[in-house]
Order: structure tokens, then C-alpha cells, then sequence
């Protein structure tokens, strides 16, 4: 199988980046990758501000997929997520949603043990997945830093990001340039006090380029649903995109007027908080399996 190792990172999604490797569609590729700190938290009694702040969220990649040309999509299927046997969370002052109240700054790091962490005391089971997962950005969205999440993933953060999960990209440029990084062993919806359980993981991904289909926003998909995932410079600004997206392609996919198609997503459709503590904030517009199949969403858009 493909692999690529965790000493080939970017910073940054660029439009024009160098491929480190390159696969077929249809092909797995394993790749290794670090924590959000680039491991530069060892100890709990670590000093947070004197880590270098210019390496964080380092993405393994960009990853070549030969046959992707811009106008089509990316198909990337998580079929396995190993992380270590340790992990880091941290509260930074002047972070989070309680960034006013929260003085004093606590590193924690977690050892896991047979899928779970002790948390105090308590067994908490873990629950990974990727942070920072996206391709090269189009010409016109530029430099998009892994830090902030936008049209091309990036920094979603968003927990239906897991094993078993599907995820469609719009690709923008040759190649598409997939990279990831910032894997969590455990985060809940919203990410509140900044950081999730950080730790390094390898992952396997099955890849597959779907010719001539747009998306505007990366599409994950579940065995319950389709989500759109959206991002804004606050989060009315993200629930506004991620819902014009998914009425569309429900007025698209199952032939409805937009109105009609805006009532069923009234009735029909869930807004999901994803996080709310990255540059932009991230929602997902959740539309059921027992509404419409996501193949049938893909296999309907131009
Ligand atoms: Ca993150
Ligand atoms: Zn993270």
C-alpha cells in the first residue's frame, strides 16, 4: 500500500503546491500524522506560550490524485484511524468561548489504555478523528493556513470526520493535493475551551476521483446521513452557507421548487454545530439517509 510518512507537512493549503507522493484513483495510502502541536508537548508541566506557535497543525501531504482535474470531486473514504497511546489537551487563556474566564493555563496529557483515558478518576472512552483534512484551495480563495477551515476543508473539526466515514472535496487544481493532520482521540461538538484530546495517528484512506460533479463545501457522509459542512467568519455566517448549500441540492436532487425544498429543510434537515473556536467557525447541515441517499446527491449534481 501507498504510505506517507509524518515529516512531510505544510502550514498552509496552497493553490499550487508540490506534490510529496502521488497515487491512482481507487488506491489506499496510509499516512502518518502528527498532533496539532507538532509534538512539542511532552509534559504536563509545560510552559504553552513558549512553544513555537509557527508549527501548529502541521498536514501530512499534499497528497497527488493522478486523474483529478479542477471541476471534478474527491472521494476520500476513512477506513481507519490508529492514534498513539497518548494525547494532549490544553486551556489557553484567551482562547475558547470562555476566553474571559478562563486565567490560568492547564496541560493535561492522557495515556490510552484498551480505547479508553482516565479523566480524574473517570474512564472516559475515546472516539478519534481528523481535525485538518482538505485539498489545494482554487486560485481565486488563495493561501488558506491549516488553522482555519473554509471551502476546501482544512480545520473543520468536525467529530463525523471518523472512521467509517466518507468525505467528498471540490477539487480546484491538478492532482487535487489532499492533506491531513490534527487528529483528536476524543471532542466534543463545538470544541469549546480550543483543543480537542491532540495526538498523532495513522491513517488509512481509500481515494477515488468522481469526474465533472461541483460541490461548493465539503460533503461528509455517515451511514445515517449526508452532511454539508460550511464555515464562516462567525457562525450565522456558517449556518447561512452550510443551508443554502443543502436546500439547493435538495431542490436539485429531488426536483423541488426553492421554496419547497427550503420548507422540507425546515422540517426535515438538522443543523449541527461542528466548532466554534477556529478562525471561522464550522457548522454541518445534516440531511437523513431516509430522505435522500448521498449517491443519489452526487449522482445528481452537474
Ligand atoms: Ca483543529
Ligand atoms: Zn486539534
Amino acid at each position: 500500500m501507498n504510505h506517507l510518512g509524518g515529516d512531510k507537512v505544510i502550514f498552509t493549503f496552497k493553490p499550487n503546491m508540490e506534490p510529496v507522493i502521488s497515487i491512482n484513483s481507487g488506491e489506499s495510502i496510509l499516512v502518518e500524522t502528527n498532533d496539532c502541536f507538532y509534538q512539542q508537548i511532552q509534559r504536563e508541566d509545560q510552559v504553552l506560550m513558549e512553544i513555537d506557535f509557527d508549527r501548529i497543525n502541521p498536514a501530512t501531504g499534499p497528497i497527488q490524485v493522478n486523474g483529478a482535474e479542477k471541476g471534478d470531486i474527491l472521494k476520500v473514504r476513512i477506513d481507519k484511524i490508529d492514534v498513539a497511546d497518548k494525547g494532549t489537551a490544553a486551556v489557553v487563556p484567551g482562547h475558547g468561548v470562555l476566553a474571559d474566564l478562563a486565567k490560568v493555563p492547564i496541560v493535561k496529557i492522557f495515556n490510552i489504555e484498551d480505547g479508553y483515558i482516565d479523566f480524574n478518576g473517570m474512564k472516559l472512552p475515546i472516539n478519534p478523528m481528523i481535525g485538518v483534512i482538505g485539498v489545494a484551495p482554487s486560485d481565486q480563495e488563495g493561501d488558506c493556513p491549516t488553522q482555519t477551515p473554509w471551502k476546501h476543508g482544512g480545520n473543520m473539526d468536525t467529530t463525523d470526520i471518523r472512521e467509517g466515514s466518507t468525505l467528498y472535496f471540490p477539487v480546484n487544481q491538478k492532482g487535487a493535493l489532499l492533506a491531513l493532520g490534527d487528529c483528536h482521540a476524543m471532542m466534543g461538538d463545538g470544541e469549546v475551551c480550543f483543543t480537542g484530546l491532540e495526538i498523532p495517528a495513522k491513517v488509512r484512506l481509500y481515494v477515488e476521483v468522481i469526474k465533472n460533479k461541483h460541490i461548493n463545501w465539503p460533503i461528509v457522509e455517515n451511514n445515517l446521513g449526508t452532511m454539508i459542512v460550511a464555515s464562516g467568519d462567525d457562525i450565522d455566517k456558517a449556518i447561512y452557507s452550510g443551508t443554502e448549500e443543502a436546500v439547493r441540492i435538495l431542490s436539485k436532487v429531488l426536483d423541488l421548487s426553492f421554496e419547497e425544498a427550503y420548507l422540507l429543510g425546515s422540517i426535515a434537515m438538522d443543523l449541527k454545530i461542528s466548532q466554534v473556536v477556529d478562525p471561522k467557525k464550522t457548522i454541518r447541515a445534516f440531511i437523513p439517509k431516509w430522505l435522500v441517499d448521498t449517491e443519489k446527491i452526487i449522482e445528481k449534481l452537474y
